[in-house]
């Protein structure tokens, strides 16, 4: 086995996914939905697969009418009008866009900062292209035994200043947050603009919930703010907006120059992203907003965010009230777990979180996901009290969660 594989533990999403299945439990776990797509984008993937060029390659840059709806619909985000030529490529997933990111702009022993909790994903995708991921936290404020908000969990820019070296070459950003759902402030963003003009950094803004904030907050995009488009690449999610993660269709936006490096590396990863659905997403995008499909999604989520939350707090379990994305991060240092309780041996050697979760999912009957997965070995402590739980689920499953969770008052 290769020397960058055979240090991979097995993932954190193979291992509750099934457990989940194994133990029956209620399933908030993986950040997949459990209902069905609207019918306007289910329609979509039939009309694609029956037409007969949908079925073949595409141009590795994505479908030509997959770029245009993009660049139409994000260029007012963007405030700029983006050229579908040579602005916005498609990929197979968000996944698969950070990783030919990475793959085309990594050196060996290039720096990439890293901002904790991350999607667990990041690592592997660097460290798998020669970089070398470097750690900098986002610590939460106030009282962490009591309700909090995202937006208390902040960044201490000198903290982010101090880890950067003359071998720093990426910032990767994200917001709205996974898992700590802040969706980051534009001051807060000036500042990280700031280091990252100072350090002539190239800025990785993967921003595959941005469909999905709450009120007051709304999102706004890195990339626009004074000097950033030159050296940002905003990665969105065609399975985030539209409920299909198992669709592998998403994109990144960015300025020519930037693009055509991304190009180079996924021609020769994939050669070029699933057609028909890339199509379907193509006329999802051209349809959404005659649906009010955004607006509709974000009262949807906006519901099943404020269920969860209740569930917890009927529980009595503290936890952070998400500004956007579909986690919400509980904190469950008051629950004790017998001493002599027996995990399974994939559990042995496994932080705190991770036997918490466990016996939630044995005990109580709920999944979620321990997030000390996104942290580096030196601030995994930062996360072993906590616990993820996704709300991209129906209400008859939040409902059925919420009972459940009763059984830890
Ligand atoms: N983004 C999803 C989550 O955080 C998981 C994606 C994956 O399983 N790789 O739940």
């Amino acid at each position: 086995v290769a020397e960058r594989v055979a240090h991979f533990k097995q993932d954190v999403w193979s291992i509750f996914t099934p457990l989940a299945a194994q133990l029956k439990a209620v399933n908030l776990g993986q950040g997949f939905m459990n209902f069905p797509p609207p019918d306007f984008v289910r329609k979509a993937a039939i009309s694609a697969i029956n037409t007969n060029d949908c079925n073949q390659y595409s141009h590795p840059k994505g479908r030509l009418r997959a770029r245009e709806a993009l660049a139409k619909s994000y260029s007012p985000l963007f405030d700029r009008t983006l050229d579908p030529e040579t602005e916005v490529i498609t990929s197979a997933g968000a996944n698969e866009g950070l990783y030919a990111i990475f793959a085309g702009f990594l050196d060996d022993g290039d720096e990439v900062i890293l901002i904790e909790p991350f999607f667990d994903q990041y690592i592997a995708n660097i460290t798998m292209n020669g970089g070398v991921p470097v750690y900098v936290p986002l610590r939460p404020h106030g009282d962490t035994n009591k309700i909090i908000s995202s937006r208390d969990w902040k960044l201490d820019i000198n903290e982010l200043r101090s880890k950067i070296t003359p071998k720093t070459k990426i910032l990767v950003f994200n917001t709205p947050h996974n898992p700590v759902g802040k969706v980051f402030s534009r001051e807060e963003m000036l500042e990280i603009a700031q280091v990252v003009q100072e350090f002539n950094l190239l800025l990785i803004s993967d921003e595959v919930y941005d469909r999905l904030y709450y009120k007051p907050d709304v999102h706004e995009r890195i990339a626009t703010l004074p000097g950033l488009w030159d050296r940002t690449i905003t990665v969105g999610s065609g399975g985030k907006t539209f409920g299909t993660t198992g669709w592998r269709v998403g994109w990144s936006i960015g300025p020519k120059h930037l693009i055509k490096t991304v190009l180079a590396a996924q021609t020769r990863i994939v050669f070029c992203v699933n057609s028909p659905l890339q199509e379907a997403i193509a006329i999802s995008i051209e349809e959404a907003e005659a649906h009010g499909y955004y607006e509709e999604n974000i009262a949807l989520y906006e519901q099943r965010r404020d269920k969860l939350c209740k569930a917890l707090s009927d529980a009595g379990l503290p936890y952070t009230i998400p500004q956007g994305s579909y986690f919400i991060l509980a904190n469950t240092k008051r629950i004790n777990i017998p001493e002599d309780y027996e995990y399974p041996e994939i559990l042995l050697n496994r932080p705190k979180d991770f036997k918490v979760c466990y016996w939630m999912a044995k005990e109580i009957g709920v999944v979620a996901i321990p997030p000390s997965e996104f942290y580096s070995e030196e601030n995994r402590h930062l996360g072993e009290d906590y616990a993820r739980f996704a709300f991209c689920k129906t209400d008859e499953t939040l409902e059925a969660a919420a009972k459940a969770l009763l059984k830890l008052k």
